[in-house]
């Protein structure tokens, strides 16, 4: 479980007391989304560019995140994982790209700017990552979103928008991408 506040992030791990990890925002307002589990893992190459601030260079990272925005993932991998006893044995669904340290840096995506959206792998009717929406399991698709989009993800692409609650954009055969949308 995680909560959060506009500045910062606590997940409570699945070891008790002890197990507490707590995370203040960096002077953009973003945390690290976990690098591991439960229920979700990093996958892919970590973005480099120069550090923002100090202009140094070096691995800055691309799984910065809004606070509340990674509370609501968290949550919402949690909820998916002990929803439904037969994704018991998936493995854990795997993660990319969500923002950078300072997340008006682009890195591929200007839709991740906001830093409340994230990209992950599809997965297949083994629990299994999957880069195509053609091997994609759309059952376990289906359920994933419907309850990210009850933790507030709501602007939500795949190919062909062939995940409910989802709609078409180019680029999203090789993976989803779940955001909130910014409130205007
Ligand atoms: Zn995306």
């Amino acid at each position: 479980m995680a909560t959060a506040t506009a500045k910062s992030l606590t997940v409570y791990g699945e070891h008790g007391r002890d197990d507490v990890s707590h995370q203040s925002a960096n002077q953009f307002g973003v945390v690290q989304f976990p690098e591991k589990g439960p229920g979700i893992d990093r996958v892919g190459t970590r973005d480099t560019y120069a550090h923002p601030v100090t202009g140094q260079s070096g691995q800055w990272g691309d799984n910065w995140m809004d606070p509340q925005a990674a509370a609501a993932l968290y949550n919402a991998v949690q909820e998916y994982q002990s929803a439904n006893p037969a994704h018991a044995n998936d493995v854990p669904l795997k993660y990319n790209d969500i923002a950078a340290y300072d997340p008006t840096i682009n890195l591929g995506h200007s839709s991740h700017g906001s830093a409340k959206a994230v990209d992950f792998l599809y997965m297949d009717r083994n629990g299994q990552p999957t880069t195509s929406i053609y091997s994609a399991d759309l059952t376990r698709q289906n359920e994933f979103t419907g309850i990210l989009r009850q933790h507030g993800f709501n602007h939500n692409f795949s190919n062909n928008g062939a995940v409910q609650g989802t709609s078409h954009w180019p680029g999203h055969i090789n993976h989803e991408h779940a955001g909130q949308r910014i409130q205007q």
